[in-house]
């Protein structure tokens, strides 16, 4: 049986006062759905004040990307290493945003998952298809691809400490959200693809679904037998709607 996870990433959102009210209104949520881990993912300056305000709670937070190096001449980073140091449990890698804006590679974020696995942190590998590709009936072949990449750098039983986002990139943000029947299957084919190489890992790992996840549809995206919660960007910002989305996660 896997545990439901629902992780809320801020993007470029967020000020000190807002990251207080969302913390503090999100405790309760964390409380109430005990069978449901509930994370976070902040811009990197906020981690300290999240490191704070989580101590006691059962929230748990990650980063939104980390670099493929540790240390060194590399302006504008931040390394897996002082993640860690600042208590962070998750990076995310490969989000759609990075790859599509910042030109990331397949092999940069397998690189990048690597590198957070070697220093502590649970990687969140984020895998999906553009618009493009979903009406070119193209949407198993990426994500194979996306996942093969990993594989090759990492091996299979890598993916036994990391969790999988699957985020079709025409449903981020734009309110389209893929149906559950179109999630579930490409779930399944995600731990289907896995089984074929270790049965153990693709019963083990958690997929999250990611798409303009919010109160009103998370239920019914968390009941599919291979969605194990939510990777939810617009909808984590208010701790109401997020709250609802947790909710939706232990019916
Ligand atoms: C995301 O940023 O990963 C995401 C799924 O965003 P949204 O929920 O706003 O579509």
């Amino acid at each position: 049986m896997r545990q439901a996870l629902v992780m809320g990433n801020w993007k470029l959102n967020a000020t000190k006062a807002s990251v207080e009210a969302l913390i503090n209104g999100l405790v309760d949520a964390a409380k109430d759905n005990a069978t449901v881990e509930v994370a976070v993912c902040p811009p990197a300056v906020f981690i300290p004040q999240v490191e704070a305000l989580t101590a006691d709670t059962a929230i748990t937070y990650g980063a939104q990307d980390c670099d493929v190096n540790t240390s060194g001449a590399f302006t504008g980073e931040n390394s897996a290493v002082m993640l860690k140091e600042f208590g962070c449990k998750y990076t995310l890698v490969g989000h759609s945003e990075r790859r599509v804006i910042h030109g990331e590679s397949s092999e940069v974020v397998a690189d990048k998952f690597a590198v957070a696995q070697e220093n502590g942190l649970v990687p969140v590998l984020c895998i999906g298809e553009t618009l493009e590709q979903f009406e070119a009936g193209e949407t198993k072949a990426v994500v194979e691809a996306q996942l093969q990449a990993v594989v090759t750098k990492s091996g299979i039983t890598s993916l036994n400490n990391a969790v999988i986002a699957y985020e079709p990139v025409w449903a981020i943000g734009t309110g389209k959200t893929a149906t559950p029947e179109i999630a579930q299957e490409i779930h399944a084919h995600i731990r289907s693809w896995l089984a074929e190489q270790d049965a153990a890992v693709a019963n083990k790992v958690q997929i999250l679904y990611g798409g303009s996840v919010k109160g009103a549809n998370s239920a019914e995206l968390f009941g599919q037998a291979d969605i194990d919660g939510g990777l939810v960007g617009g909808a984590s910002l208010d701790a109401v709607e997020f709250s609802k989305v947790i909710a939706g996660a232990s019916a």
